[in-house]
């Protein structure tokens, strides 16, 4: 009777840990899945850089090193790097891309741009944008200068328009955007002598008057930050760009669009955030 008792008890805590097993095992399996996740979209990510020095001295500053290593990994991963003409006839015709294409862009116009990452650009043989504030061309020695930008335009660099004194527009009237809009256009143009067709928003900030100006004053597209993928559903006066880091593990996740490093850069984050605690 004893036996019988055990028996019966031990059947019973079996049939409970059964469907807890099963929980545990599918809850691992979603993390899992979860994690190693990746899309084979048409998603194509948009990189938004600043400034590259051989020292991280502030938050827009990525590291040579860092930069030099991520460049790296797009060339020997088969990436191709797309021109905004190329995004926008994707975007708006359909127009076929290579599966790992990623556009690579730079805000602000940082001479380091011109020093450091143009000469990288070339090594790799990648295309790039860099827009430009104007009202600090050849005024702020830490901005490019008139011949820096024909440089690299003539080398087949996208200029594009970072507004002229980098305002938040969506603050400014419809009047003062559209100044903006028009001088960093104009002031580009003649260094260049060819079509400013694209333009950043600062800090990514517009709205409708925005978009309405640009399409008015012959800008072809517009870039937001918004930290999206762009696809064919974007709006091309709002495209979305993912800021890049001083971390690997984030660019991985952000170019793989892989959720693996994704979730080892939020956790090693917490982790850290948590030790800063103690
Ligand atoms: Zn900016």
């Amino acid at each position: 009777m004893k036996i019988s008792l055990n028996q019966n008890s031990s059947s019973k805590s079996f049939k409970w840990k059964i469907p807890l097993l099963v929980c545990l095992i599918l809850a691992f399996s979603s993390v899992m899945v979860f994690a190693f996740y990746q899309k084979f979209t048409d998603d194509i990510p948009v990189l938004m850089y600043h400034s590259v020095k051989e020292k991280k001295t502030s938050e827009v500053v990525l590291t040579k090193k860092t930069f030099d290593k991520q460049l790296k990994y797009l060339k020997t991963n088969g990436f191709k790097t797309l021109t905004l003409d190329e995004l926008y006839d994707y975007i708006k015709n359909g127009k076929e891309i290579p599966r790992k294409s990623v556009v690579l862009t730079f805000d602000d116009g940082y001479k380091d741009n011109y020093e450091i990452v143009y000469p990288l650009l070339k090594q790799y043989g990648f295309k790039a944008t860099i827009f430009v504030q104007t009202n600090k061309i050849d005024k702020d020695k830490h901005f490019l200068t008139t011949e820096q930008i024909k440089e690299l335009a003539k080398s087949g660099i996208e200029i594009g328009s970072h507004t002229v004194s980098h305002q938040d527009l969506a603050t400014l009237s419809y009047e003062d955007q559209y100044k903006e809009l028009a001088d960093s256009k104009a002031t580009l143009e003649k260094i260049i002598d060819k079509p400013v067709k694209y333009l950043a928003y600062p800090y990514g900030s517009c709205n409708e008057d925005s978009k309405k100006i640009s399409k008015e004053l012959g800008y072809l597209g517009a870039i937001g930050i918004l930290d999206k993928y762009t696809n064919k559903e974007s709006d091309g006066f709002e495209i979305s760009r993912r800021a890049v880091i001083e971390d690997m593990d984030n660019f991985l996740g952000k170019v793989e669009k892989n959720n693996y490093y994704m979730t080892k850069y939020k956790v090693r984050k917490l982790f850290r955030i948590i030790k800063s605690k103690l």
